[in-house]
């Protein structure tokens, strides 16, 4: 009988636990393993550039990838696991249901930004967390050309001063003046709960935010909860109201909801705890890759965190461990001691930091040409070439 492995999601994660899984079947002459991807589309969404103008064309196509390493693609969605009889139920493009059977799942289904938990968020804030949303934001942004001259028209609200609220926040005077005008009287304004600008950083790292967002001209709202969003604006826990007809909500994302599904603990921002392999504690046929996996990175208490850096390797461990535990070989335990951040600060340019605690190396253009490699080179997707995708595969392939 053949085998199946089945990933749910093509994201970083999933794409890479593909490319990695088809690579050691590959390599073990193994003609009986069929893997297969589930998700909407066989593309990869290129999340860590959203905040970009032009967000529609930030894709990449998965299908000749796909073609040349041998991974059948499904397009649709899973809506349920059941781990008991090793099937999900998922739905295709038409809407219509059917079942997968897997000796092996590896769900790399990847995160969302919660916009549940505080009011009006949902009616009247933006976000950046899917090609579909930035979108929309983006379009919104336009759009303000053709509003009247108002206070609410020209100050955009970001709440959240993590990453991603950051890097949307730096980029926003640029684009405004791009949009408005370099006359007119545009406020970026971050509400962050924290004590300072970055404050969840380093001293290093937090006094570069200070200093790009001065010289840009981005304020910082800190100590600071939104309590609503509605049409005209944003209200603050202490009171204070500010006007805008663009706020972006950056704040709680949450591992996709298909992890509830299945009975094994989970952390706060509900990822699977996961072993050295990747399983899920309790399940030896289930793997979580990538946003979903909450995984040791070292011996010193370190854990992934919700990035590309993270998933593109603990995608390709996945996969690699899927397959190896169907052809009687080896796994190779997850190990990423080297953390780095390259984070994007606009027109002042950018800070790339290595270590957990987040030294400084790099500030303004180098750090900016490091970052556009990072973004628009490394992160994509191989060549849809069979040697080359199995090359990169390889969970030791050197990355970074
Ligand atoms: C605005 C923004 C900026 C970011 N900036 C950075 C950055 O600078 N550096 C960095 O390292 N990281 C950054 N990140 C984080 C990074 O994008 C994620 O960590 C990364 O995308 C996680 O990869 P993943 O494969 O786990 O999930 P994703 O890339 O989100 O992929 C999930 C996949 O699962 C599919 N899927 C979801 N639900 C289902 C379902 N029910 N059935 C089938 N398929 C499903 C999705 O369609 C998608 O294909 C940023 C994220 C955002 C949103």
């Amino acid at each position: 009988m053949r085998k199946q492995i089945l990933i749910v999601g093509a994201g970083f994660a999933g794409m890479w636990a593909a490319l990695s899984a088809a690579r050691l079947a590959d390599k073990n002459d193994n003609q009986t393993i069929d893997i297969t991807v589930i998700a909407p589309q066989p593309e990869l969404r290129v999340r860590p550039r959203f905040y970009e103008n032009h967000v529609e064309t930030l894709v990449s196509p998965l299908q000749p990838l796909f073609d040349a390493t041998g991974v059948k693609f499904l397009r649709g969605t899973v809506s349920n696991i059941h781990p008991d009889s090793r099937s999900v139920s998922w739905k295709d493009a038409n809407g219509e249901t059917h079942q997968h059977h897997y000796d092996r799942l590896i769900l790399a289904s990847g995160s969302h930004v919660n916009r549940s938990f505080v009011s009006g968020v949902e009616a009247h804030a933006f976000d950046l967390d899917l090609l579909e949303s930035a979108a929309v934001l983006e379009k919104q942004l336009k759009s303000l050309a053709n509003q009247p001259e108002s206070d609410a028209r020209n100050t955009v609200v970001v709440c959240g001063g993590g990453f991603t609220g950051i890097e949307m926040a730096m980029e926003l005077p640029g684009r405004l003046r791009e949009i408005l005008g370099s006359n007119s009287k545009t406020r970026v304004v971050v509400v962050e709960r924290g004590p300072q600008p970055g404050s969840r950083y380093s001293e290093e790292l937090r006094n570069v935010i200070i200093d790009a967002s001065a010289e840009l001209g981005v304020e910082w709202l800190v100590n600071a909860e939104v309590e609503s969003v509605d049409a005209s604006g944003v209200t603050l826990k202490e009171g204070q109201r500010i006007a805008s007809s663009t706020v972006i909500w950056t704040v709680g994302v949450q591992a996709s909801d298909l992890t509830a599904q299945i009975n094994a603990p989970r952390d706060r921002q509900g990822r699977l705890h996961v072993n050295a392999n990747l399983q899920v504690e309790g399940y030896d046929d289930i793997y979580a890759t990538g946003d979903v996996a909450c995984a040791a990175t070292d011996d010193k208490g370190n854990h992934a965190l919700m990035t590309c850096q993270h998933a593109i390797l603990l995608g390709k461990f996945a996969g690699n461990n899927a397959a190896a535990s169907l052809l009687n070989a080896e796994p190779s335990p997850y190990r990423q001691e080297m953390y780095v951040t390259c984070l994007d600060l606009g027109a002042w340019g950018a800070v790339y930091t290595e270590g957990w605690d987040q030294q400084v190396k790099l500030t303004r253009e180098e750090a900016k040409t490091l970052k556009m490699s990072i973004t628009r080179e490394l992160i994509y997707p191989p060549k849809a070439e069979r040697a080359v995708a199995f090359e990169m595969a390889d969970p030791y392939a050197p990355f970074v």
